[in-house]
């Protein structure tokens, strides 16, 4: 890693290089209070200031809701033929949360087995991420995700009257040798540096006890009243699985032309949460109630991952619980778990 200073004015510069010479994809205020990453055509459309966006942006791109994965011709073999439309990109100014949901996606698509059209997509996607103010749902802190460690390329601090900028890869310092004018951080950038994460860190509000919950779980997982209690409200209606950043779920189905001869394969994402999620065929649902749907998403959250990569499936960006009409929150969830373990 290096450490680099650049100056407010020189970011105005590097940024604009990076808008008029590339496709960049940044935050863009789209409707009064509502922002969404975009592609940025003018300097001026970028907005750093917002504190969530409906989707999360690296997923939006790198694991869309719907994605052609190979087209398919029958002759005298099956013709396969990868759809693949990756062009390169630039997404500026994610946050470290979300930053650290792709650090999971990347585990989940490259372990156990090499998700090409991820892969394909990630490989061409330079990330410059950025510390943004968290919102009052916002866990991060809890989770260990207000802090990206790592799968980026720059990631920048303001520090005021200049940012801090991390380079993890040549990618990264690349973009800073072409287009900024940087200095090598000082004693006293770091020091200002630490400060700053001091004070950022006090800023997220909301807290989940989450110390030992994996543990924890167990105990809770075989409470049957306690599930039926936190899941008396659910729909059913998948829309928590939708906007989180590490759910990664995909149904595959095949769409055949008429004529029989050809055909797309594609994907779609599928949600944990709805009913047919655990129907298999001859008729029987291993999740049939929405409790143990719920137990089992907080399980792959909160234990699962925890057990096979030591990392949460949770970052706790709060998207979840914004999109939830029946107002179950997560939060507030492992916080009674953790109560009704320790009475
Ligand atoms: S968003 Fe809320 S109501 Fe919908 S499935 Fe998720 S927990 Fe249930
Ligand atoms: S489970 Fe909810 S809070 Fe956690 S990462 Fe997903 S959307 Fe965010």
């Amino acid at each position: 890693m290096l450490y680099k200073i650049l100056g407010k004015k020189d970011y105005s510069v590097f940024l604009s290089h990076l808008v008029l010479e590339h496709d960049l994809i940044g935050p863009k205020k789209v409707k009064d209070q509502i922002y969404d990453f975009v592609p940025i055509k003018d300097l001026n459309e970028i907005d750093i200031r917002y504190k969530k966006t409906t989707l999360p942006p690296a997923k939006k791109l790198l694991f869309p809701s719907t994605e052609e994965l190979l087209s398919y011709e029958f002759k005298e073999k099956i013709n396969l033929t990868p759809v693949n439309k990756n062009s390169e990109k630039i997404l500026f100014a994610i946050n470290a949360w979300d930053l650290n949901g792709v650090n999971f996606l990347d585990r989940i698509f490259t372990t156990d087995f090499i998700d090409e059209n991820y892969m394909e997509k990630r490989k061409k996607l330079t990330i410059i991420g950025m510390d943004t103010e968290p919102d009052v749902n916002n866990f991060a802190l809890q989770m260990g995700s207000e802090y990206a460690k790592s799968g980026f390329d720059l990631f920048l601090s303001d520090l005021g009257d200049r940012y801090f900028v991390r380079v993890a890869t040549p990618k990264g310092n690349g973009l800073l040798e072409k287009y900024a004018t940087v200095a090598e951080a000082s004693e006293k950038d770091f020091a200002d540096y630490d400060a700053f994460m001091k004070h950022y860190r006090k800023k997220f509000k909301s807290m989940a006890d989450i110390e030992d919950f994996h543990e924890n779980f167990e105990i809770a997982y075989g409470k049957i009243q306690l599930w039926d209690k936190l899941s008396k409200n659910c729909f059913s209606c998948g829309s928590c699985n939708l906007v989180c950043p590490t759910c990664f779920c995909f149904n595959v189905k095949d769409d055949m032309n008429i004529n029989l001869k050809e055909g797309i394969k594609s994907r779609e994402w599928d949600s944990c949460m709805i009913c047919d999620y655990g129907l298999v065929s001859g008729g029987h649902n291993f999740r049939p109630t929405k409790s143990n749907r719920l137990k089992q998403r907080y399980r792959c959250k909160l234990k699962t991952f925890v057990d096979k990569f030591g990392t949460n499936s949770c970052v706790g960006c709060g998207r979840c619980i914004e999109a939830c009409l029946a107002k179950i929150n997560i939060c507030e969830d492992i916080n009674s778990i953790q109560k009704e373990v320790s009475v």
